[in-house]
């Protein structure tokens, strides 16, 4: 889609501009257009037409003589000479002596053109931006047209468009949307059966998973102008602004139906509205013209509003009632096939070496969205660059990766002795009970060199199928293998080092999540003692119990968390002699593969 873009300068730099050329005209060209045309001829034609009698008229001024030929047709000037016998001479020729061959301009011409027509080509000019930009716009420009106008950026058709095709995963989402595009091409089809389209359609996810792109593919595929707006820009300082762009926008919707309408983040507008007298008024204001304007148009109109959300528990339910946002469609995190399509998607735009596992690139990205695959392909492609070779390869991927993990490596970070070896035991702990644990994930890659996240070391896990479900067991062996780091210290050095504190942290968030969420505890069987708030975002919870509860619950999870600590130094001190090994082998080669390390452990 091409982007009609709203002019950058407001319209008081034309009308600059063009006041500027205008006073240049007036000072340099419409004098010389004004004055009559006077050819310079030089003096010895002067004498030569003076004694073949052509000279019609004739002026002598200070510095110079003007006269005319017989028919007056033509002005000549000469310069002037010491000629003693030259009036006499000119006399006798039938010229007549006159004070004034150069007419002036008549006051009314001067009048005409240095004010009157200057203003009109202003005024033109003006005028002619002006028409330019609102057709463009479709009169929508708040700049120059009022602050109430809605900034809604209109792309038009253009066969660059995006495609479904370009959306990797999310068949489901294509889906739903499919039907979007048929019945923009094909109303007829739908209204003599009586079916009504959807007015409104919400994709909700989270953020970076394509909602922007589908909604443009919406518009691609149907080949309809596409509007695009974030919730943002309709609230404003003023109450009653929001309001007046969103008439503003529907009317320009329907005039240029069928068309698309995107609302980007509408959960700005969309909040439920509380009633608390704290309420923000220019908020509810805008959002009670959404809902009246989304009543207001009568179905099959072709206009079909599009919104993206990351938080739909929080949008008003009057907003998502029939007749209004009716439809919901998810576009969750890609899966592993996802993933790779994804992947390949944005690999045809680089130059790609000819024989990359995207396969395995997919299972290391477990949990990136498409945005993060996006910026994976592409710092891979910046790797490429700036080791000077034209293709990118499998490793330049792979580093991407780790890049978007846990940032860049650190170039002069130097660790003690000491702190490396404890590093080594740390990640060997790790990735040993992640091993040993049948049910867990095997390791990708063990490294301890320090990166700029500030990781001293990490363990990537890899997955090796799309999970949809967790048992107990698993949700417990994850905690051993987040354990085991600090385990491993304990049973090397006898001391504990802070090195752990993420691993404490995701730990703990499990332990809790087996509580309150999942109903994994005898004690408080299937009640929900949590709620998540922002599913799509992080998902922060918010507890919903007594004061008596939630201590309960702590108690609760430090019991789980130190059971499988428990469990994990175990673990680690039945293998000590492997652990050992692979410690002291990462510890000289720094960074080592899954496939190394399942060799050492299985030898
Ligand atoms: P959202 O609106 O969901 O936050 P966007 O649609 O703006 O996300 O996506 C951001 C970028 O991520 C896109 O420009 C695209 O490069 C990439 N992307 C996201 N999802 C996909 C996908 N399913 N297929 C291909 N690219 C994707």
């Amino acid at each position: 889609m091409n982007e009609v873009k709203s002019p950058k300068k407001p319209l008081i730099f034309y009308y600059v501009i063009a006041l500027i050329i205008l006073m240049l005209l007036n000072i340099f060209v419409i004098p010389q257009l004004l004055k009559p045309r006077v050819t310079e001829i030089d003096y010895g034609t002067f004498i030569s037409m003076t004694e073949n009698g052509e000279i019609g008229y004739v002026q002598i001024q200070d510095n110079q003589i003007i006269f005319t030929d017989k028919d007056e047709e033509n002005i000549y000037k000469t310069g002037l000479m010491d000629d003693p016998g030259r009036t006499e001479r000119l006399y006798n020729s039938g010229a007549v002596f006159s004070q004034q061959i150069v007419q002036e301009a008549s006051p009314l011409a001067t009048f005409f053109f240095s004010w009157i027509l200057p203003t009109l080509i202003f005024i033109g000019i003006g005028q002619l931006i002006s028409h330019r930009i609102t057709n463009k716009m479709g009169g929508a420009d708040s700049m120059m047209f009022g602050p109430g106008k809605s900034k809604a950026k209109v792309y038009v058709k253009s066969s660059s468009g995006i495609k479904f095709s370009d959306v990797a995963g999310e068949d489901e989402a294509k889906e739903n949307l499919s039907e979007i595009v048929d019945y923009l091409h094909n109303p007829k089809k739908y209204s003599s059966i009586g079916a009504s389209m959807p007015k409104g359609i919400l994709l909700v996810g989270p953020p970076g998973t394509g909602k922007t792109m589908l909604a443009k593919a919406v518009a691609g595929e149907s080949n309809v102008p596409f509007f695009s707006i974030s919730g943002s820009e309709f609230v404003e300082m003023f109450v009653g602004m929001g309001a007046s762009k969103v008439r503003d926008l529907f009317k320009q919707a329907k005039e240029k139906a069928p068309c698309i309408v995107f609302i980007d983040e509408i959960d700005a507008i969309g909040k439920k509205r509380d009633g608390q007298f704290s309420g923000n008024d220019e908020r509810e204001q805008t959002l009670n013209q959404l809902l009246t304007e989304m009543d207001g148009f009568e179905e099959n109109t072709g206009v079909i509003i599009l919104a993206a959300t990351n938080r739909p528990e929080s949008l008003d339910p009057a907003l998502l009632r029939p007749g209004r946002f009716d439809r919901r469609v998810p576009v969750e995190l890609p899966d592993l096939k996802g993933r790779e399509e994804i992947l390949k998607v944005h690999a045809r735009k680089v130059n790609m070496d000819a024989n990359i596992n995207y396969s395995t690139i997919a299972r290391m990205a477990s949990g990136a969205s498409g945005a993060e695959l996006a910026n994976i392909v592409n710092e891979a492609a910046l790797r490429a660059v700036r080791d000077g070779r034209n293709t990118v390869t499998q490793s330049d991927l792979e580093e991407s990766i780790e890049v978007v993990i846990a940032g860049y490596q650190k170039k002069n970070a130097i660790l003690s002795d000491k702190e490396k070896r404890i590093v080594s035991y740390h990640e060997i702990g790790h990735a040993l009970a992640a091993a040993l644990q049948t049910n867990s994930a095997p390791v990708q890659k063990i490294t301890i060199i320090p990166r700029t996240s500030g990781a001293l070391g990490y363990t990537m896990q890899i997955e090796d199928g799309n999970h949809y479900l967790m048992s107990k067991e698993e949700l417990e062996n994850k905690i051993v293998t987040y354990t085991a780091g600090r385990a491993a210290e304990e049973l090397v050095f006898g001391s504990v080092t802070t090195g752990a504190s993420n691993d404490i942290e995701q730990a703990t968030k499990l332990a809790r999540a087996m509580i309150t969420r999942y109903g994994m505890s005898d004690e408080f069987d299937m009640v929900a003692m949590e709620n998540v708030t922002n599913q799509y975002l992080g998902g922060d919870t918010s507890l919903s119990c007594s004061p008596e509860t939630q201590t309960r619950i702590d108690d609760k999870v430090v019991e789980t968390v130190k059971k499988q600590h428990q469990r994990a130094l175990v673990l680690l001190k039945e293998n000590r002699d492997k652990l050992d090994e692979l410690a002291g082998y990462l510890y000289e080669k720094e960074t080592i593969t899954g496939d190394e390390f399942m060799e050492i452990l299985n030898r």
